[in-house]
């Protein structure tokens, strides 16, 4: 059974409580976790939820649980380091062509895996306020460098269309800002909210335009989202996901593949697959890398290229992103079979796993 038909948002844990998406005893845990951590879910994600199942894929996403009250030893606040590179508030300059911009710290839905869950959430600062805002795009048109400026947070598109179409303006007007990426989950939570002035507000003269999609399980996109999704793109505004490697949601591989699939149909590019980030009282919901690996080579080969993600860790402290995908391509010292030991030959390994030898040049 679904609960479907939900008025409003569930916000509280007696609400969870009341229409059966978690237990009565384990409100007095669960009102512990809501007293640090947002929760959220929409009549579009609770309808997605099948209470019956204590191992929903989507539950385990928005449902809070006890477990999130234990923090391992090597979790932290800031898991990928944003402050380490935050020049002024609402700026993550991290890498020399881009910056991201936390314009709001509000999101339609609380991932109970999210990585800036210490910074996002009622009770946060709800938007950069004017002041901020403003010295922020000093910053970006004083730094020629900058091509691209990712709108994050908190979710950009819980702004009003209004309030997004002239951020969208101010951008768009600097000169050597080509691209503004939007990471969002609004089309799979609250898909309704992707209308006409939402999606006339993320077109601008001046820039390209790209939405990158979160989501992590193929039944997050459902009849809804793919039709919020849809007039998205047949605007014209090109798609890319990013998805979160997570225990007991897409870590077996018909789940992702499925996903990927789905993402594909959708006419979105998969992106990346991110190794889950050691936010506090997330490691519940983190694999090990050995099975992302094990599941990426069980992508390739077996699913188009046009399904395959780069599976990405954020390196903890702030160094930036790095592929930590499966390596097919080794050397192999020729030494000791009358070559001189400089000239190694290549080593490539098959999508089923059998070795092939590759000369040097
Ligand atoms: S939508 Fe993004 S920022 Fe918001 S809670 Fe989920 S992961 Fe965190």
């Amino acid at each position: 059974m679904r609960t479907s038909n939900l008025a409003r948002t569930l916000r509280e844990p007696a609400e969870l409580v009341e229409h059966g998406l978690v237990r009565r005893d384990e409100l007095t845990n669960l009102e512990r976790v809501a007293s640090r951590y947002a929760i959220a879910v929409t009549p579009a994600i609770a309808a997605l939820i099948d209470p019956e199942d204590p191992n929903d894929p989507i539950g385990r996403q928005f449902i809070p649980t006890g477990e999130e009250l234990f923090a391992q030893p090597s979790e932290r606040a800031d898991p990928i380091g944003d402050e380490a590179h935050s020049p002024l508030p609402g700026i993550v300059h991290r890498y020399p062509d881009r910056v991201l911009l936390k314009l709001a710290h509000v999101c339609a839905v609380y991932c109970r895996f999210c990585f800036r869950r210490e910074m996002v959430g009622p009770g946060k600062e709800t938007a950069l306020a004017e002041p901020a805002y403003r010295a922020a795009l000093d910053y970006i048109r004083t730094h020629p460098e900058i091509w691209e400026v990712i709108l994050t947070g908190g979710d950009p598109l819980m702004l009003s269309p209004r309030r997004l179409s002239e951020i969208m303006a101010d951008l768009a007007g600097i000169d050597h800002v080509k691209v503004i990426r939007l990471h969002t989950r609004v089309p799979v939570a609250e898909p309704a909210r992707i209308g006409t002035a939402m999606v006339a507000a993320l077109k601008v003269q001046g820039a390209t335009t790209w939405v990158a999609l979160h989501a992590n399980h193929a039944r997050e996109l459902a009849h809804e989202a793919r039709a919020a999704i849809a007039r998205l793109i047949d605007a014209g505004i090109p798609m890319v996901s990013q998805s979160v490697l997570l225990k007991g949601v897409n870590d077996d591989f018909a789940a992702l593949e499925a996903l990927m699939r789905a993402f594909v149909e959708c006419r979105i590019k998969p992106y990346y697959l991110h190794h889950g980030d050691l936010a506090p009282g997330t490691a519940h919901l983190r694999t090990t890398l050995a099975r992302g690996q094990e599941l990426m080579r069980a992508l390739r080969g077996r699913v188009s290229g046009l399904c395959q993600p780069d599976y990405v860790l954020d390196i903890p402290g702030g160094a930036g992103k790095s592929p930590v995908g499966p390596n097919y391509l080794s050397q192999d010292s020729l030494a000791g079979q009358g070559e001189v030991a400089e000239e190694k030959r290549y080593r490539v390994t098959d999508y089923c796993g059998d070795v092939h030898l590759y000369p040097p040049a």
